[in-house]
């Protein structure tokens, strides 16, 4: 029997979604790969695509590629680019007309949340703001043992809660959730949980200032080779 195929978008060389082709011309998706998503799946793809024509969803997709757009610059050197992310973040919620923003933080990360909030503040915005730990429950409510306490086993530990965090911002009824710092797996469950749009300013990444692509870039040097190792 064959091999079930897969959507497989890292092996394409084909890039038939992104054709360089003049304006008037159509895309020619009998180029697209077997594992091509478009070929695996195209009634699902032109019904979800219809998801478009809903009044709010097109407004916030152009909003969003309109500020994809601004990112850019043509020069005569080539295309340039112009803005960090944390100046998109600024410039997106004003085209959004955001006026309340929700900061789900980690603690270990509060000296960026208040900067973060000095900025967002000076631009206009009222920030509501949660931090990771809030609800002071200890860790051994799910499970966690003292031996396993970052800490040691004499100290209490608070555990992480995205759920409250999702929660108090859900209830606040902020415009958009901006999650600065969460750890892998609670901000999954901050994502599970929040109700109002959301966006990420920045993920966890204890070792690289907050930047998991940097060990990314460094998988070819000796430095990180090892998360090239097969297992
Ligand atoms: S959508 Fe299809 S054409 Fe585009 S990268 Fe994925 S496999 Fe390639």
């Amino acid at each position: 029997m064959p091999e079930k195929l897969h959507p497989t978008c890292t092996k394409c060389a084909k890039l038939a979604c992104s054709p360089a082709i003049g304006i008037d011309a159509e895309p020619a998706f009998d180029e697209a790969p077997s594992f091509c998503p478009m070929a695996l799946f195209p009634d699902l793809v032109s019904d979800v695509v219809r998801e478009y024509d809903r009044p709010e969803v097109k407004e916030f997709a152009r909003l969003a590629s309109m500020q994809e757009f601004e990112c850019y610059e043509r020069t005569d050197q080539g295309i340039r680019t112009k803005f960090p992310r944390i100046e998109e973040l600024v410039q997106f919620a004003a085209k959004c007309g955001y006026k309340r923003l929700g900061l789900a933080f980690c603690l270990g990360l509060r000296r960026e949340a208040q900067m973060l909030t000095e900025i967002l503040e000076n631009k206009g915005f009222e920030i509501a703001s949660v931090c990771c730990k809030s609800g002071a429950v200890a860790k051994d409510r799910i499970g966690v043992t003292p031996d396993q306490h970052i800490g040691g086993p004499d100290s209490w530990e608070s555990m992480c809660n995205p759920i409250v965090q999702a929660e108090v911002l859900n209830t606040e009824g902020v415009d958009l959730a901006i999650m600065l710092g969460l750890c892998i797996g609670h901000d999954t469950l901050f994502i599970k949980y929040c109700r109002v749009p959301v966006t990420v300013l920045a993920v966890k990444d204890r070792v690289t200032g907050h930047n998991p692509l940097a060990a990314l870039y460094l998988s070819r040097s000796p430095y990180y080779r090892r998360l090239l190792a097969k297992e």
